[in-house]
């Protein structure tokens, strides 16, 4: 079954995902009193990519679906990798997408309400200070066959812990020196219950407190904190956060111990698949390697998988939506082949995009007989999907550019576009015929001649002849140079993420190529960034915003069709 055919199957009868129907009987349990809140959680050390839309649509949307709210939260407590360039970038990649937020927060925002969490466990004897190295305890740490082994700081007095874990915080402790550990179960046959850290020292300022914290809480003993203070019901992340799921339950369960005010309320987690996409790589660390080594031109490079770089591409949020929607939630594992997204796209801008003529590695074609001096203005129909975008004009004349692929000079039998003695047609123009050539003294073509039917332009008696190939053109003195950038898929291998070569060396060679004496039709003058084109019989392209007023630049967004997966 073709993507095609599975998406026009699903319009029809959208059944509901598994979060969805989760969501469905809780509303209809009357769970959390029927209130429904999701948050998105990006931590932020980088800018979004396609696989956080992923989650952006699940989370977001379920708030929607259900009239219930989500907020944006920044998972902030890492401050040596985190910084606001990135929770700016979030914020307008979120709203790009299509989503608002209810509120803001920030892990950071209960640093204080953690710190005062921390010291009821410590008191509690459910904490305590460890003084060894970290390769020390991952060496205790056993395996899931077998148990760690048990600090031997594990049973130290209270009071010791206590005022350790003050200085923690007052900068005297170096990074490393001690950490704060839950005490749970080093026998435990899940390994994030053998007394994980839930504290350790940063002395590096945070982007949001400053220099007022020197201890830091760990992801896990953040984030079901985080979501019970905000009064989160559906925790939604992936499935690498499965094992962390009985950690989290642990935390909230003995934060709802210290505020019994809190009645029954309480959030879940739900994990679903990760979006793992062929060609693409999607670890945000790696993403700013990258970027940090000049591999690509930034986060916006338009190879990159982030929002900003598929924005930049010609990405279009509805396409990304339509892609998400498509490929589903599950709780297995998957590779997607990265041709879905490709369709996606082209899919949502061959409904949207105005066809024009651009010849991007133009040779000269000449009208031996037509009229030196005289231009037609042809009538060229914008988009033949849709009769509502109209037409335009575009300048036909003696002298033309076309594609030099379109030419060959001995061609094999089932080449159907210009060779001597074959006719072709214009596109929106005439039928021509290619009479001859001219040769520089390496033997590379400079011009090409052809004369025309004047009885064949669109109306006349002769419009309806059968020709094997239409080619598209533009007029030399009525075009425009340009620059075009033919990106393709940044990796060369399937799946770059998980091979064991440095995925440095899996670059592709081929991913940009930068054609700078391309010509485009007039009618592209006043193209702003961001606008979406079909040049005719190549593909889809956007205008960059590297363009000036002297110089039209343009991204290759898509082929017109895809020629990789047959
Ligand atoms: P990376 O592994 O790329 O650094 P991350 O999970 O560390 O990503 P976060 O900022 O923590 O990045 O992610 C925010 C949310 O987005 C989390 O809920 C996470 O589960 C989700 N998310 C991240 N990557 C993907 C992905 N490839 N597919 C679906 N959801 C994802
Ligand atoms: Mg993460």
């Amino acid at each position: 079954m073709s993507f095609l055919e599975n998406s026009v199957n699903e319009e029809n009868k959208k059944s509901l995902n598994f979060i969805e129907a989760i969501v469905e009987k809780d509303l209809a349990e009357g769970k959390n009193d029927g209130r429904i809140q999701t948050r998105f959680p990006p931590e932020p050390n980088g800018y979004l990519h396609i696989g956080h839309a992923k989650a952006i649509c699940m989370d977001f949307g379920v708030a929607q679906e259900y009239g219930g709210i989500c907020n944006l939260r920044f998972d902030d407590t890492n401050p040596t990798k985190e910084d606001v360039e990135y929770v700016d970038s979030i914020m307008e990649d979120i709203q790009w997408l299509g989503f608002n937020w209810k509120d803001v927060y920030y892990a950071s925002d209960y640093f204080q309400q953690l710190w005062d969490f921390a010291i009821q466990l410590i008191k509690a004897g459910k904490a305590y200070i460890d003084e060894q190295s970290s390769e020390e305890i991952a060496k205790q740490k056993g395996t899931p066959t077998q148990p760690g082994i048990e600090s031997p700081y594990r049973n130290r007095p209270v009071e010791e812990s206590l005022s350790l874990f003050l200085k923690m915080n007052t900068g005297e402790i170096p990074e490393g020196a001690m950490v704060l550990r839950a005490k749970i179960d080093m026998a435990n046959p899940n390994m994030h219950f053998r007394d994980p850290i839930i504290y350790r020292v940063i002395n590096h300022p945070h982007h949001r407190t400053g220099s007022t914290w020197k201890a830091y809480p760990m992801y896990d003993f953040a984030h079901g904190q985080s979501d019970y203070f905000e009064g989160v019901t559906h925790s939604i992340c992936t499935l690498e956060f499965v094992v962390h799921r009985p950690l989290y339950d642990l935390f909230v369960d003995e934060l709802k111990e210290f505020r019994p005010e809190d009645g029954d309320y309480r959030p879940r987690q739900y994990e679903f698949n990760r979006l793992n996409l062929t060609y693409t790589m999607m670890s945000k660390r790696k993403l700013l390697q990258l970027v940090q080594e000049g591999l690509v031109n930034g986060w916006d490079d338009p190879r990159m998988p982030t929002l900003t770089g598929l924005r930049r591409r010609g990405y279009t949020p509805e396409a990304i939506r339509h892609f998400v929607d498509k490929i589903g939630y599950t709780k297995f594992e998957a590779l997607i082949d990265v041709a879905l997204l490709e369709h996606a796209i082209r899919e949502d801008l061959n409904a949207k995009a105005k066809r024009v003529s651009a010849v991007i590695d133009p040779v000269k074609l000449i009208i031996t007989n037509y009229p030196e001096g005289q231009v037609e203005m042809m009538p060229a129909v914008n988009n033949p999907e849709d009769e509502s975008m109209g037409s335009h004009e575009i300048a036909f004349a003696r002298e033309l550019y076309i594609e030099r692929e379109d030419f060959m000079e001995e061609a094999p039998k089932k080449f159907f576009r210009m060779t001597p003695g074959q006719e072709v047609r214009l596109k929106n123009a005439y039928i021509v015929k290619c009479t001859g050539v001219k040769k520089d003294a390496a033997g590379n073509i400079e011009e090409i001649y052809a004369e025309y039917d004047p009885q064949t332009k669109s109306g006349m008696p002769e419009s309806n002849r059968k020709v094997k190939g239409t080619l598209h053109w533009v007029s030399v003195e009525h075009s425009l140079p340009a620059e075009v950038r033919l990106y393709d898929r940044l990796f060369s291998v399937e799946n770059p993420g998980d091979v064991n070569t440095d995925f440095r060396e899996l670059l592709s060679p081929d991913s940009l190529i930068i054609k700078t004496g391309a010509r485009v039709e007039k009618d592209l003058e006043n193209a702003l960034p961001f606008e979406h084109f079909q040049f005719q019989r190549i593909g889809y392209f956007n205008v960059d915003p590297d363009t000036t007023a002297g110089k039209l630049v343009f991204n290759r967004t898509v082929s017109l069709k895809d020629s990789k997966n047959k």
